[in-house]
């Protein structure tokens, strides 16, 4: 939770159907997609970049003296022991016991692997449907279905403390976990201690990994218990050590708060986080909706919310089920206007906030709704027009600034100014502006 940010891009089409809570189901007309492959492995939400901007400038001081390939080379300008005696006097002056800062650290060293997944940024960009297939794979329905009977009891449990929807909490169980199978074997101490001497965030690193001492402290879970992602995201729900401490719950009541271990203490974590971020108990996520030909797709911007009885007026037109009127949301188009459209409200923004990425929160949506029996999406995906990778969304932005679009650092991320800036070029030649830069976009900018 809270990873990563990634962006996507939009585009829509029309064609509908997909209900809210998945009540919508049967009559379908038109291509089933989210057909999926049925690899049964945790969904990090594709990066369009790293996650911050600031990545931090190599400069190459010394510790590994083997340069192997692809060796990794720390770059701090203190010695590890030397930064460890540092955060050591933090740590004892936030109140963590020398005895057991001292027990924590016995043997941690700086992992190499930690430093590598951190640096990484890939070239290749995932497109959203291939991603979405992955997450809605047949088997994960069916786990999510049979886990949802078996949970039932626990499930109603949660849904009247916290208001949170059950086949919501079970598709984030799905997504961040695959069901509690793969929660990450990282020591958490060692990869946030690692992230705090060297990473590209060293004072979030350092927060996290100051939490996770506190963690060890309450008793919670044992050192050997503190396990998760590479970059420190733990248990069934993939919380970081903040959201934990200050969210994760004991509903199995057994005096814990065990987020390893316990898919009852999992689960109302996630539902507690969810209603602490704003979920409104029995409103939509979304619905996917047609948009009239000749629509203007400037609108559909995170900064354009209407109420959908607004966006009726647009000539919107969504599965209604329980939609209220006045509930307000924006137009996602995850593939640009040749793709699926979506409005999505409240919840969506929830979602967010476990993990801000468009195209993680849409998996969520949507898994919640085929686990309650929903169909597959109606619209298609544009297919045949592959994301930008990497080098070409900075070469994007270095044409759109030559030619005095403004999209703001050439940095590969496509933020807010890097779309506003596409969508100007868009208008510039007569396109449909959807801000969703493709490479006959880029083609037109060479
Ligand atoms: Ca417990």
């Amino acid at each position: 939770m809270l990873r990563s940010r990634s962006d996507w891009q939009d585009r829509d089409t029309p064609m509908f159907q997909l209900s809210t809570k998945g009540r919508l189901s049967s009559l379908l007309v038109g291509t089933a997609l989210l057909l999926g492959a049925c690899a049964e492995t945790p969904n990090p939400a594709p990066q369009l970049a790293a996650p911050d901007k600031a990545a931090a400038q190599p400069q190459q001081v010394a510790a590994s003296s083997a340069p192997a390939q692809d060796a990794v080379q720390l770059t701090p300008a203190i010695s590890f022991e030397d930064w460890r005696a540092q955060f050591r006097g933090k740590a004892l002056s936030a109140g963590i016991p020398a005895e057991l800062f001292d027990r924590a650290f016995a043997g941690v060293i700086p992992d190499l692997s930690v430093v590598k997944a951190d640096r990484a940024q890939p070239e290749f960009t995932r497109p959203v449907w291939e991603y979405l297939d992955g997450a809605i794979s047949p088997v994960r329905v069916r786990k999510g279905q049979a886990l949802l009977a078996e949970h039932a009891a626990t499930l109603d449990a949660i849904e009247q403390r916290y208001g949170v929807d059950r086949e919501t909490l079970v598709a984030i169980w799905g997504m961040e976990s695959s069901f509690g199978q793969f929660m990450g074997d990282n020591s958490v101490i060692r990869s946030l201690a690692t992230l705090a001497y060297e990473g590209r965030r060293p004072q979030f690193a350092e927060n996290q990994l100051l939490a996770a001492l506190q963690i060890l402290q309450n008793g919670d879970i044992g050192a050997n218990g503190l396990r998760g992602s590479w970059a420190g995201a733990m248990g069934q729900t993939q919380f970081i050590p903040t959201t934990y401490l200050t969210h994760a719950v004991d509903f199995d009541g057994d005096g814990r708060r065990d987020i390893w271990n316990s898919s009852a203490d999992a689960l109302a974590s996630a539902a507690h986080y969810l209603q602490a971020s704003g979920w409104q108990q029995g409103e939509a996520w979304g619905i996917q909706v047609a948009l009239p030909s000749g629509f203007d797709y400037a609108l559909a911007d995170t900064a354009v919310r209407k109420t959908y009885a607004q966006w009726q007026a647009y000539g919107v037109k969504g599965t209604p089920t329980n939609v209220d009127p006045n509930d307000a949301g924006y137009l996602l188009l995850p593939a640009g206007h040749r793709g699926p459209a979506f409005l999505v409200f409240r919840n969506f923004g929830a979602i967010l906030k476990y993990n801000n990425s468009s195209s993680y929160a849409l998996a969520v949506g949507l898994l919640g709704q085929r686990l309650d029996g929903g169909g597959p999406l109606l619209a298609s995906w544009p297919k045949d027009e592959r994301p930008l990778g990497r080098s070409e969304r900075i070469e994007l932005q270095e044409g759109l600034s030559a030619k005095g679009f403004e999209p703001g650092p050439a940095d590969g991320i496509i933020g807010a100014n890097t779309r506003r800036a596409v969508r100007a070029f868009q208008q510039s030649l007569g396109l449909p502006a959807d801000g969703y830069p493709t490479p006959a976009l880029l083609q037109r900018l060479r």
